[in-house]
């Protein structure tokens, strides 16, 4: 088949690999789209660590095409995949948190993922219900945002969002927009963007931000749409330090910040330690997502249509290692490789 390989950082090729066939309890899938993520582009610039030689992508969707022995998986059935291989009996998997399982794997990373046309799901992964059924007719490019959405859905979960809840969301690129999706069908409102570029403002007023703010303007105007008091809920969609005065800003009283993004290694910031003791301002991060909200975001995504605006770049398998340069101009916003729509 034909997948791409991840060398070295900064050096990724389509290249041809042998067919993966399924061992005992595991499934093939024939990948019908996966995504590309930001924490894909940390790996191809060297700041977050993959095997070497993986075939990258974690975001995938397609279709069970065959079964090893005693696989519990229905072929032909059209699946999202929860990527994370868990030990399942450490205290953190007894708790419903296999992403924090200290023995995890994730396919794309430790394991070969789903930028290729067939993906090997390990046993564990089929076993533990990990590939959630999906309807067909949604396009394989929106079934691929399983796995970032359902990252969202902790962030909004931790953050208490919820009807009423005044929301401000630091970064309007993909995972910031995703955000606003969800917090949208939650009832959150005010929700406010902050962005930089004007460009992705406009998309997050397209997509029904009640305001959008300049990282410089943010400050005031959260005041103005909050009544002086600064937003509940504060989702930190960006991953480098000098943001964080930004989220501190526009945070209320008793208002929770989320730290949602990975930073680069070594990244610090000095916190004036009163906005947590005065203020109590909740400051913590939720990284991936604990297994109920993926299942919640595999029936969450079919009734969202705006989800479709995320995905603005499409590539072919032939043309995957070119969506890394893309990402790295920042073109656009969420790319994914479709190989079957
Ligand atoms: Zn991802
Ligand atoms: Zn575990």
């Amino acid at each position: 088949m034909r997948a791409l390989r991840l060398f070295e950082p900064g050096n990724v090729r389509v290249v041809d690999v042998p067919d993966p066939v399924a061992g005992p309890g595991e499934v093939i899938l024939r990948t019908h789209a996966t995504g590309l993520c930001n924490s894909d582009v940390r790996v191809y610039l060297g700041e977050k660590k993959a095997a070497a030689g993986v075939i990258p992508g974690h975001e995938m969707t397609g279709e069970v095409v065959s079964l090893g022995a005693g696989a519990e998986a229905t072929a032909g059935e059209t699946v999202s995949v929860c990527p994370i291989l868990c030990c399942g009996r450490c205290s953190f998997c007894r708790e419903g948190f296999r992403n924090r399982c200290p023995s995890r794997r994730t396919l794309g990373y430790d394991l070969d993922g789903g930028i290729a046309e067939y993906v090997r799901i390990p046993a564990p992964i089929v076993a533990m219900g990990q590939l959630l059924p999906m309807d067909r007719t949604v396009p394989s490019h929106l079934r691929a945002l399983l796995e970032p959405f359902s990252c969202v859905l902790n962030s909004i979960e931790e953050l208490g969002i919820g009807a009423g809840v005044s929301t401000a969301i630091v970064g309007g690129g993909p995972m910031g927009l995703l955000h606003l999706i969800a917090a949208r069908a939650y009832g959150a409102g005010p929700i406010f963007v902050v962005e930089p570029e004007a460009e992705r403002r406009a998309v997050a007023l397209e997509l029904g931000a009640d305001a959008v703010a300049t990282p410089d303007e943010a400050p005031t105007l959260a005041k103005e749409l909050t009544g002086g008091e600064g937003f509940r809920a504060v989702a930190m969609a960006v991953g480098f330090a000098e943001a964080m005065p930004v989220a501190l800003g526009v945070a209320r009283r008793l208002g929770r910040i989320n730290l949602f993004a990975g930073f680069p290694p070594g990244s610090s910031h000095v916190l004036d330690l009163n906005r947590v003791h005065y203020d109590e301002v909740k400051i913590f991060g939720t990284q991936n997502a604990p297994f109920h909200l993926y299942a919640k975001a595999a029936r969450m995504i079919p009734r969202l249509s705006a989800l479709d605006r995320v995905v603005t770049n499409r590539y072919s398998l032939a043309d995957s290692a070119s969506a890394y340069a893309a990402r790295l101009g920042k073109a656009g916003l969420k790319s994914a490789v479709v190989i079957e729509p």
